[in-house]
């Protein structure tokens, strides 16, 4: 049985602010996760504190979610964006700052969970200079990634270095899919302790609104044939393998194929850079007249996007899980994704959509249009899905374990203090 006295613990996230507008530049699925992670254990008894760094000087310095659960922002470099791959050099500043603020409130945080790989450098050092358990979750593997692009960045080798010392070091990892787990084996260390939780959705946010409804609302017609794609334009997400298939469709020349290529952007900055380049794909292919650019979808919108769609198509070169996929299965909407990382977990192929190998715009034409052609076919793998993420990806259920996880490594942390030859004075 789980101990009822819970404690106050931190969620590390300095580059996903987990109180941002999800779905521009560099928020996403992290900033999704710690958030919704932070709120499920609130509501399960956690105090939980969630840090990021400040990148605007008019934000909030704290931002209360929950009773239980705030974003805490601290000063980290210049009040102002600053890509990931530039956050590193800030972070001792981000220590400093994590340190003065427990000082400030006369607690040390018993528990950290950090994310991504930067935080994870945060909380070894804060390791070696308070007693603390180290949870960390890393959202992308450096070495995985690095195989996929073209532009290695200068951070790389010591990314990947620390990636390495965060598996050996940590009290332990959460991998969010049996892939992801078998990256880290295989590419990263064999040594140190990993288990899997993966992420989860919001079951009530989507899945409540019949398509007819949704596309009543969005303004389409009831007989398109609507593929959507949801996420950041990064070139990872491989939006140009969608746009070229769509070209290779069996259906493209008829009048009611429509692509939506929902997500946010901001011009001059890499997501707007990578967002004109697919619109130019587009425009080359001919495709501008079926192919629309809502821009970003708040939660006001998003789940009708997801219910409008006769399938969801989510054509990533990597992707350790895929919040998108799930969220869409949770809408009852199909998905054809690639066959890569985590999305091998939660897409059922045959059962809850397709997988198909990445960047091949002919399987991707060939999956999309057997789902599209069957409208039959496409409600029960739709129905199918949203069992599937009942069943397995509930936020609630993905707190409960790691509230089992947390609750077991502190006990076992004060086992050892207690088990520790005490020191005559
Ligand atoms: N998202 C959103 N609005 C948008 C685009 C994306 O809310 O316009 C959200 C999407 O619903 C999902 C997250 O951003 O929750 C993307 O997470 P995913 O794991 O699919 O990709 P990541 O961003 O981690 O690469």
């Amino acid at each position: 049985m789980l101990p009822t006295k819970k404690h106050r613990i931190a969620l590390i996230s300095v580059d996903g602010d987990p109180a941002a507008e999800i779905g521009q530049e560099e928020a996403g699925g992290q900033n999704v996760y710690v958030r919704q992670v932070g709120c499920a254990l609130a509501a399960q008894g956690w105090q939980v504190d969630m840090f990021t760094r400040q990148n605007h000087p008019d934000q909030a310095a704290i931002v209360q979610h929950e009773p239980l659960c705030r974003t805490i922002r601290l000063k980290t470099g210049p009040a102002e964006f600053i890509g990931r791959d530039d956050l590193f050099h800030h972070l001792p500043e981000f220590i400093a700052e994590f340190q003065a603020f427990q000082q400030e409130q006369g607690f040390h945080y018993p528990l950290i969970h950090t994310n991504y790989w930067l935080s994870s450098w945060v909380g070894l050092e804060l390791k070696k200079q308070q007693p603390l358990i180290q949870l960390h979750t890393y959202h992308s593997l450096g070495v995985v990634k690095y195989n996929t692009i073209s532009d290695i960045p200068a951070i790389a080798s010591r990314r990947i270095a620390i990636e390495k010392a965060c598996l050996e070091t940590v009290d332990r990892v959460v991998a969010t899919s049996p892939q992801e787990q078998e990256h880290m084996r295989k590419f990263v260390s064999t040594k140190g302790q990993i288990e899997v939780i993966p992420c989860g959705t919001d079951v009530d946010k989507f899945g409540f609104i019949q398509r007819s409804a949704a596309r009543q609302k969005l303004g389409i017609a009831p007989d398109v044939k609507m593929v959507v794609y949801v996420g950041r334009f990064d070139q990872r997400k491989g939006i140009e393998t969608l746009v070229r298939a769509i070209a290779k469709s069996s259906l493209r020349d008829q009048a009611n194929l429509q692509l939506v290529i929902g997500g946010g952007y901001r011009p001059g900055h890499s997501d707007g850079i990578e967002r004109d380049r697919i619109a130019s794909i587009v425009a080359e292919l001919g495709l501008e007249d079926c192919t629309t650019f809502p821009g970003r979808l708040d939660d006001t919108v998003l789940p009708s996007y997801y219910a409008a769609a006769d399938v969801c198509v989510v054509p990533s070169h990597y992707e350790p899980f895929g919040l998108v996929a799930i969220e869409a299965m949770a809408s009852r909407t199909p998905v054809v994704a690639s066959d890569v990382g985590g999305l091998r977990f939660t897409v059922v192929p045959e059962v809850t959509g397709l997988l198909v190998p990445p960047k091949d715009e002919v399987a991707f034409a060939a999956a999309i249009d057997r789902i599209l052609l069957n409208p039959a076919w496409r409600d029960q793998l739709g129905e199918a899905g949203r069992q599937r993420v009942e069943i397995a990806f509930s936020w609630h259920g993905v707190a409960s374990r790691l509230t089992q996880l947390y609750t077991h490594l502190l006990a076992s942390s004060m086992t050892s203090i207690e088990a520790k030859p005490q020191v005559a004075a």
